[in-house]
């Protein structure tokens, strides 16, 4: 369908408009952009945000025929938008030093923000051998041979993702791998991190010999010698796992450029990273300074690092910084995870009843530091998966707010609010507090999370359009690497409460399902709000930040008319403050 997919010809387009026109006497190159696009079908948002239900404004570029661009082009200077509206209106901004790129009807929409990331963690994982997906040990064993070649003797090689279920009936052991790889310790996580895979060198790092003893609930596997055959179920995976060291702070650094490099690609031009400790709020200032990062890293601390919350609570919030990397922002964490029960609900969980979850101080939760941040004027936003670990969590803001009537202006965040209590889904507009959630929690969640509720709690649960509705601010993201990023999926789950297979039939409690207009929102302006930059960016409109992504997909026609389809959208460019940091080839 031509008019939602466009065509091959974006790439010979850029190029062979490529080169400039003549410049006139006239100033030509004086009002000449860096950068034109033009023939893009642009969804500015420049129009209203839709209403608590999520009936669109009146000024929506949307009428009987469904939605339309409100705009053919963009062109940009100075790392600033300067001209958004037709194609056949934006000829003065070329100029003999304009790039010209003919889109040949791509979708331009303001550049995305991952508002949840954990980039340090899906660096890490970007370097792993990555063995999904993989049906043999000899595969395996193979992949992580060729990575050695180019690993220094000694070195560590890390790997993850072979499937310890389709496995189980035929573990592998450490004879081919040892004899494969001899020179590098070798351990390889599970798809599931329930199973372990060693090779001799990294059973000798670790000091695992046949003395040693699994705890309970974990197995150290023997070989017919009976020595560790390098092979670790359940609980016993630590003893090999945590022998691998920590990798130095170059690879750190290198992980975390390839990581945003990434998010760069897959149309992301900020990401807000949730809880950072010193050494990584080091790693990215160092990037910063030497010009390093591709995309805005919005960083938010992590309070349970209390020397690095001492120092900048000694200095304050960087409230004004327009840099590539702004701090004001701090990731508290008040309670476990849903899947392991470790969420805190107000009653027992359905599917295991005397149990409720860990919270507060025995989650490590730390009040008082947090109140001190907030006094500072930072940003707070709050770990907050069960009924009561919402409910505490907006107790302690308000108990604060009270005391300190200031604090309240700061736009604090409830990171996932994924179970709320109906009397509390109020409280987040009453307090002004932003839930943000991830589409595609509730695509991997749905298996299991209405057992651990049971069926009234459920109805509160990924609750997007009832916390919509009640008037709270609303901001989308990943969590990854633990999801997905993929904005095509983000997308699909917001708009269809349905997977990536298309289940199930009509959405997954589509009641609380948003609309197109609102999706996309939550990943621009209203993440531009969470990160107090909604003057700046989250739309595109003259003298806004040149933050901008390119899709192949009209996500907004495909909505109304085949929505399924979005989850085979593709990035083709990424620009960041008026740079190109991504184009696809
Ligand atoms: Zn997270």
């Amino acid at each position: 369908m031509q008019v939602t997919r466009a065509a091959g010809t974006f790439l010979l387009a850029a190029i062979l408009s490529g080169c400039g026109g003549e410049v006139g006497d006239d100033g030509g190159a004086r009002a000449g952009a860096d950068l034109l696009l033009i023939n893009g079908r642009v969804y500015t948002f420049n129009w209203g945000d839709p209403a608590g239900d999520g009936t669109l404004v009146h000024d929506a570029p949307h009428g009987e025929h469904g939605w339309r661009p409100d705009g053919s082009a963009v062109a940009v200077r100075s790392g600033t938008i300067v001209f958004v509206g037709a194609t056949r209106d934006a000829e003065e901004y070329r100029g003999a030093g304009t790039r010209v790129v003919d889109l040949a009807g791509a979708t331009v929409i303001p550049g995305l923000v991952d508002s949840h990331t954990h980039v340090f963690g899906l660096g890490a994982l970007l370097d792993q051998v990555d063995l999904v997906g993989i049906d043999t040990e000899e595969e395996a064993v193979a992949r992580v041979a060729e990575r050695a070649k180019s690993v220094p003797k000694g070195s560590w090689i890390v790997g993850r993702g072979w499937d310890e279920g389709a496995w189980a009936n035929r573990y592998p052991d450490k004879v081919l791998l040892s004899e494969a790889v001899p020179d590098h310790p070798v351990f390889l996580a599970s798809l599931h991190t329930f199973a372990g895979w060693a090779n001799q060198m990294a059973l000798d790092a670790a000091g695992i010999t046949a003395d040693t003893e699994a705890p309970a609930g974990g197995e150290i596997r023997l070989g017919a010698d009976g020595e560790p055959n390098g092979l670790f179920l359940n609980r016993a995976v630590p003893l090999i796992s945590d022998a691998v060291p920590s990798p130095p702070r170059e690879t750190v650094a290198r992980q975390v450029v390839a990581a945003l490099g990434r998010m760069a690609q897959d149309g992301y031009v900020t990401v807000h990273e949730a809880g950072l400790d010193a050494r990584e709020m080091d790693i990215l200032e160092e990037l910063e300074a030497s010009d390093r990062l591709p995309v805005r890293v919005y960083a938010m601390l992590s309070l349970r690092d209390e020397d690095l919350m001492r120092q900048w609570i000694a200095k304050g919030p960087e409230r004004d910084s327009d840099t590539m990397l702004v701090t004001r922002a701090v990731k508290a964490y008040y309670d476990g995870a849903l899947g392991s029960r470790g969420a805190r609900l107000l009653y027992d969980y359905a599917d295991r009843p005397g149990q409720r979850g860990v919270s507060g101080d025995e989650y490590g939760f730390n009040e008082a530091l947090t109140e001190q941040a907030m006094q500072k004027g930072f940003q707070v936003a709050i770990h907050a998966i069960g009924d009561a670990g919402n409910r505490e969590s907006l107790d302690i803001l308000e108990r604060i707010f009270t005391r300190h009537p200031q604090t309240a202006m700061n736009r604090h965040r409830i990171e996932h609010a994924q179970v709320v209590h109906p009397d509390d889904i109020p409280r987040f507009g009453e307090l002004g507090v932003i839930a943000s959630m991830e589409p595609p929690h509730a695509m991997e969640d749905k298996a299991w999370a209405e057992d651990r509720l049971g069926p009234e709690r459920i109805l509160g649960a990924y609750a997007w359009r009832s916390l919509r509705a009640a008037g709270s601010p609303l901001t989308f993201n990943s969590d990854n690497p633990g999801s997905d990023h993929d904005i095509f999926y983000g997308l699909h789950s917001a708009i269809t409460r349905q997977d990536k297979q298309h289940e199930p039939e009509g959405g997954w409690f589509a009641e609380q399902a948003v609309n197109i207009d609102e999706a996309i929102r939550a990943y621009t302006s209203w993440s531009a709000y969470a990160a107090f930059r909604e003057d700046e960016t989250g739309i595109l409109a003259p003298g806004r930040w040149a933050d901008i992504t390119v899709i192949d997909i009209d996500p907004f026609v495909l909505a109304e008319q085949d929505p399924g389809a979005i989850l085979d959208g593709r990035v083709l460019m990424t620009v960041v403050g008026g740079k190109v940091v991504y184009e696809r080839q």
